[in-house]
């Protein structure tokens, strides 16, 4: 379904985004960039101790350590600015701006970035909260097989495809996703966005998502419309989804047919056992969200989810189109 909206504002946003797309709609209103109003909506999650996916309070990686990544891009310069693996700083969002605008880099990581922030005044400090530290433990206490570490032939392919392992319900259960990815649209026909998360819980010291990277986690052509993604980042690297919906939406789609038609590839190209149901479906979740140049909207997943859209009258949430309609 292409739902019809004839310019901005529009902002879009996954389903723990309804504030955020709110401010992100009066921001534009009130004459900021796409951009500037996308970091302002996304920073209302990254500040909240009860989203364990973004920001503050968001679940730590193997060692118990808050990492972020973050990215923002700018229609009118198409110009963007990406930390990762950034830690103590609870608005990564606003360091990607500053990279976006204080640097002539696109991406910063680690201690760099963090030194980065450190010299535009962020202020650090622990965001590990005692709800994120108390699920860490319990991670701990049950690790297991149940890490990032893969044993060799661990990403062997099955026998055949339909043949794949049972999904880990434990596993599935205690590593919940989550990140906020908002892309922008304003009267005048600007374009931006941003996504921000604490990235995949309890993983491998360093791990960079998709969530930072530029066609992967977030993809804005001035000319043609804004996408972003939230799921399993591993998946949005490896089909570089973001640039690959803004590419579908150049060719003539709509933003729900566009973000759907990266995730049937995804889907096609998911291979090795361990990522497989026993349906031989994909094992995880994964959400493209776009915005066009025109105003229209959408969104698709692999499995049934929500996200939120506001174009000045309020957050609605609408249902994304699954590539299949259950788990
Ligand atoms: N895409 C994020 C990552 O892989 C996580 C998520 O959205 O659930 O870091």
């Amino acid at each position: 379904m292409i739902v019809r909206k004839r310019a901005g504002p529009v902002a879009v946003a996954s389903g723990n985004g309804s504030r955020a797309v709110e401010v992100a709609v009066a921001k534009m209103t009130g004459g900021s960039l796409p951009v500037d109003a996308a970091v302002a909506g996304v920073n209302l999650v990254e500040d909240d101790p009860n989203d364990t996916s973004v920001g503050y309070g968001g679940l730590p990686n193997a060692d118990g350590v808050v990492e972020l990544d973050s990215c923002v891009m700018d229609g009118p310069t198409h110009l963007a600015g990406a930390v990762a693996a950034l830690r103590n700083i609870k608005n990564p969002s606003q360091v990607a701006l500053k990279v976006m605008r204080r640097t002539d880099h696109v991406l910063l990581v680690g201690e760099g970035a963090l030194r980065f922030a450190r010299a535009h005044g962020f202020k650090e400090e622990d965001l590990l909260t005692e709800r994120a530290r108390k699920r860490w433990l319990r991670w701990q206490e049950r690790l297991s097989e149940h890490d990032d570490w893969i044993e060799p032939g661990g990403n062997a392919l099955p026998k055949k495809k339909a043949a794949g392992a049972k999904p880990d319900k434990d596993r599935k259960e205690e590593r919940d996703p989550g990140t906020i990815h908002l892309s922008a649209l304003d009267a005048s026909g600007r374009l931006g966005a941003c996504t921000t998360t604490s990235g995949l819980s309890f993983k491998i010291p360093g791990r960079v998502g998709d969530s930072p990277l530029i066609g992967c986690g977030l993809y804005v052509d001035n000319d043609i419309g804004s996408a972003g993604a939230t799921g399993r980042g591993e998946a949005a690297i490896l089909a570089n989804g973001s640039h690959g919906v803004v590419e579908n939406m150049r060719r003539g789609m709509g933003p729900e047919e566009a973000c759907l038609e990266v995730l049937r590839r995804v889907d096609h190209y998911t291979r090795i056992q361990r990522l497989l149901d026993d349906k031989g479906r994909p094992a995880f979740q994964l959400t493209f969200y776009a915005v066009n140049k025109n105003g229209d909207y959408g969104a698709a997943s692999i499995y049934p989810s929500r996200f939120v859209v506001c174009t000045g009258d309020g957050a609605r949430k609408k249902r994304t189109r699954p590539l299949y309609e259950s788990r």
